[in-house]
């Protein structure tokens, strides 16, 4: 990526909107505004890094195909140690609960707790103190209120852009594939995304490689968002929510023998840091 960053024909969009997108056989031209009005830059390629509301994805008429969850969810931060008073808090904490489910998460001066809310519940109450400090204290109960230095409330999606590819632009991160967070696997999908479009570009313009070797991008890494990304993060909502006991049970029991099998955790692990994903999209060709 460094590489192409150096290139000269290379322009990155800084402080300023994407407004409209278009493009002939030879270029891409983007209009954007600045401070002191519209702008225009031409390149040979455009990828649109846009994040999930991407204008780019807008601009080309490219469908974000998928669902939005009827919950929100919640994030707080507060300095209170959880480790303190729960043994054997990891870093990231997955936990399942058939009444709430949530996720610790260790920041580096901060716990962040990300929790679902109830699809009847407006935005103004989830976010009021006294609904944040039950949540709080429904996971451990204190004397005290826990000091909240964030909040935020926001819609979770599972959806994947149609094309990652039109023509001489491309769509990457966020703007080709969102996800819920369980798992952590949409920045880590991004970073992938521009990898292998990197790879690939500098491939036409350094290395003479035909044109026809980006439409490999979409292939490998379309493939990757809905196999992997979407169905695991979705996968994982659904266990750490089910209130079914026999298939708790049963959840439990998978994850307790997948941990006692070495060669199982490695396979199991291979999956979740997403190795098994850059594997399977080289072999698409
Ligand atoms: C609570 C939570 C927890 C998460 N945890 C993890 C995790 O543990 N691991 C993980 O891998 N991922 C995680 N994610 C997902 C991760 O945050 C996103 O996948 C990632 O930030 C997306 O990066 P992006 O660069 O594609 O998009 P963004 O971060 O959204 O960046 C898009 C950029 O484009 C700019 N932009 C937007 N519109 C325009 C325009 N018209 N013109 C010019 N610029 C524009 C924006 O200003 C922004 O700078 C989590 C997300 C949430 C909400």
């Amino acid at each position: 990526m460094a590489q192409l960053a150096q290139m000269p024909h290379v322009s990155v969009v800084f402080n300023s909107r994407i407004e409209s997108v278009s493009q002939t056989s030879d270029s891409v031209s983007v209009q954007t505004r600045q401070e002191d009005g519209l702008h225009s830059v031409q390149a040979d390629y455009l990828v649109g890094a846009d994040g999930a509301w991407s204008a780019v994805r807008t601009q080309l008429g490219i469908a974000f195909e998928g669902y939005t969850y009827p919950e929100r969810f919640l994030v707080v931060s507060t300095p209170f140690e959880f480790a303190d008073h729960m043994p054997q808090l990891s870093y990231v904490n997955y936990c399942s609960d058939p009444q709430e489910w949530c996720v610790l998460l260790r920041v580096p001066t901060l716990w962040r707790v990300l929790f679902p809310t109830k699809e009847d519940e407006t935005d103004d109450q989830v976010l009021t103190d006294a609904s944040i400090q039950a949540r709080l204290h429904r996971l451990l109960p204190q004397p005290q209120n826990y000091t909240l230095v964030h909040r935020t409330l926001y819609k979770v999606h599972q959806r994947v852009a149609q094309q990652f590819r039109a023509g001489r632009v491309f769509l990457a991160g966020d703007a080709a594939h969102i996800n819920n967070p369980l798992g952590g696997m949409g920045m880590n999908g991004g970073v992938h995304d521009a990898m292998n479009l990197c790879e690939k570009l500098l491939g036409v313009l350094q290395h003479g490689a035909p044109e026809s070797s980006l439409d490999l991008y979409e292939k490998q890494r379309r493939t990757i968002a809905i196999e992997y990304i979407n169905a695991s993060t979705a996968r994982n909502k659904k266990e750490i929510e089910e209130r079914d006991p026999v298939l708790r049970q049963k959840n439990h029991d998978e994850l307790r023998a997948l941990a006692a099998d070495p060669a199982s955790s490695l396979a199991y692990l291979r999956k979740t840091s997403m190795i098994d994903a850059l594997e399977r999209a080289k072999a698409l060709t």
